[in-house]
């Protein structure tokens, strides 16, 4: 039986002083790989009953304040608890830069090894963790990610136009997590300021064939999300909104001979 965990650690579009900003955990065997690091998500993977010394590959969707400032506290409190394993941390042309410059800035030395990938399009394989990027749509270069594990896959899209054409490596996803910045009725907002609606998310997710959607990176202007999750079942039944701590445990049956 396979076996995998998503919990939701923060699932808001950027706002003063946020505590829910995007980052999921996903949890095989003994450790963990973290999409995205909003700001404090050090924290919430301890309240989540994590440690920050599991986590083994970090995957950055692109170089915006909300989903990559909680990067260097997590790598300094990985250090000075001792661990020593090392860290994939992949994410777009930049985020060497970001992470280089900030830890000769801090004269901050980590037990450990940072292994640094800067990709586009690409698939990379890191123990029994299969990755693909692709590049989306957003207002500065951003990157997509399809996770395989075993025989479970997820496809992760955050901040971005709605896309016409994805790559084959993303369909059928046992989970698409989709941008779903704005309601239908501020589909302009969304063009502008590089989003989707939840009506795009529903309709990437019946694209991809997935068979289940989460609703993300919902713009706080939104306390009652209802409106949101309406629109999206119109298209997609199968569609939630990923909520701050939401688990997501995903079973499969092994294939029997
Ligand atoms: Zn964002
Ligand atoms: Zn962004």
């Amino acid at each position: 039986m396979k076996l995998l965990k998503l919990i939701v650690l923060g699932a808001s579009g950027p706002y003063p002083g946020s505590d829910d900003l995007p980052s999921i955990l996903v949890v095989y065997g003994r450790n963990t790989l973290l999409l995205d690091a909003g700001e404090g998500v050090q924290h919430r993977i301890k309240k989540s009953g994590y440690s920050v010394a599991k986590v083994r590959i970090v995957l950055i969707s692109h170089l915006h304040g909300d989903h990559v400032l909680g990067l260097l506290p997590l790598l300094q409190s990985r250090s000075l608890g001792g661990c020593r394993d090392k860290i994939y941390i992949i994410g777009p042309p930049g985020i060497r830069e970001f992470i280089e410059d900030n830890l000769r800035i801090l004269k901050f030395e980590p037990l450990y090894d940072i292994i640094i990938n800067e990709v586009l399009s690409q698939e990379l394989v890191i123990d029994n963790v299969r990755i693909y990027s692709f590049p989306v749509k957003h207002v500065l270069p951003t990157l997509a990610y399809v996770v395989n594990i075993d025989s479970i896959k997820l496809t992760y899209v955050t901040d971005t136009r709605p896309l016409s054409v994805f790559p084959d490596a993303a369909a059928r996803p046992d989970v698409l997590i989709h941008d779903s910045t704005f309601a239908f009725d501020m589909k302009d907002k969304a063009e502008e300021y590089g989003h989707s609606t939840s009506v795009d998310a529903a309709e990437a997710a019946r694209n991809l064939g997935a068979k289940l959607l989460l609703l993300y990176h919902i713009s706080p202007r939104y306390k009652e999300r209802s409106q949101l999750l309406y629109e999206a079942r119109r298209f997609f039944s199968n569609a939630y909104i990923a909520e701050q701590y939401m688990k997501v445990v995903i079973i499969k049956r092994s294939a029997r001979l």
